[in-house]
């Protein structure tokens, strides 16, 4: 092989992006890094210690003593926040309450950036996020922008949500969802938008197995080149 592959997915809140990313992973031996994880981790942080978003100083201080660490030892995301496993509690509503407004600061993007890059120099990977086919990786050979009916994607996530917040309601996951994507696609600093070259993969009525079938068939092509 050449050069290595960099698949792009983006999209928007809960729409399957990390489902399908993983399978495309698993099936093709390819790293899988979820960038969401990395801006989640890093709210949480700043969550616990009460850093002030609008002081500069105090964020930039916060980033230089954030170390974040995937563990790729299945196709699950293990993120380590200074070495704790952190994987579970960024998926809780204090964190998906903070995160879109902790990932529209520009010295948080530009330092998860730069650590995504990193990520994609060598090897085979497939990547999800908000800004990955339009500014993380924009030469990426295949780039997906994923999308599905916002009702549905909230019950999904709801489901996801029930078995450790058994009092979160369906309500409450849709407007986190709406309200980020909102500020995903608004905010100044990369916003969320469809890189003029991605695929779209609108998922509402697909099944998983459709789903990766027809991601399968956009990537095939550079696997032998
Ligand atoms: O993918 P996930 O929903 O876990 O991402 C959480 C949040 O992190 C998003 O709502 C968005 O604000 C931010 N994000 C981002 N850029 C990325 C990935 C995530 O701004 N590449």
């Amino acid at each position: 092989m050449n050069t290595n592959i960099v698949v792009a997915i983006d999209g928007y809140s809960s729409c399957g992006k990390s489902t399908i990313a993983k399978a495309i992973a698993k099936e093709l031996h390819f790293i899988y890094v979820d960038s969401g994880a990395m801006y989640r981790a890093v709210a949480l942080y700043f969550l616990r210690n009460n850093i002030d978003l609008s002081n500069e100083k105090q964020v930039a201080e916060a980033l230089k003593n954030i170390h974040l660490n995937f563990n790729s030892r299945d196709y699950e995301t293990h993120i380590t926040l200074n070495d704790e496993e952190v994987s579970e509690e960024i998926r809780q509503m204090p964190v998906s309450e903070k995160v879109s407004t902790v990932a529209a600061i520009h010295a948080v993007r530009v330092e998860m950036v730069k650590q995504q890059q990193r990520m994609g120099k060598s090897k085979n990977i497939v990547m999800d996020g908000r800004d990955i086919g339009t500014a993380v990786f924009p030469d990426a050979q295949v780039k997906f922008f994923m999308t599905a009916d916002p009702k549905i994607r909230a019950e999904r996530r709801h489901k996801e949500l029930l078995p450790k917040n058994p009092e979160i309601t369906l309500e409450e996951v849709f407007e986190n969802l709406a309200h980020r994507d909102y500020q995903d696609t608004t905010r100044k600093e990369s916003p969320l938008v469809r890189a003029d070259d991605a695929i779209i993969l609108d998922n509402t009525d697909l099944t998983q197995k459709e789903q990766l079938l027809f991601a399968l068939s956009r990537i095939e092509p550079f696997l032998n080149q």
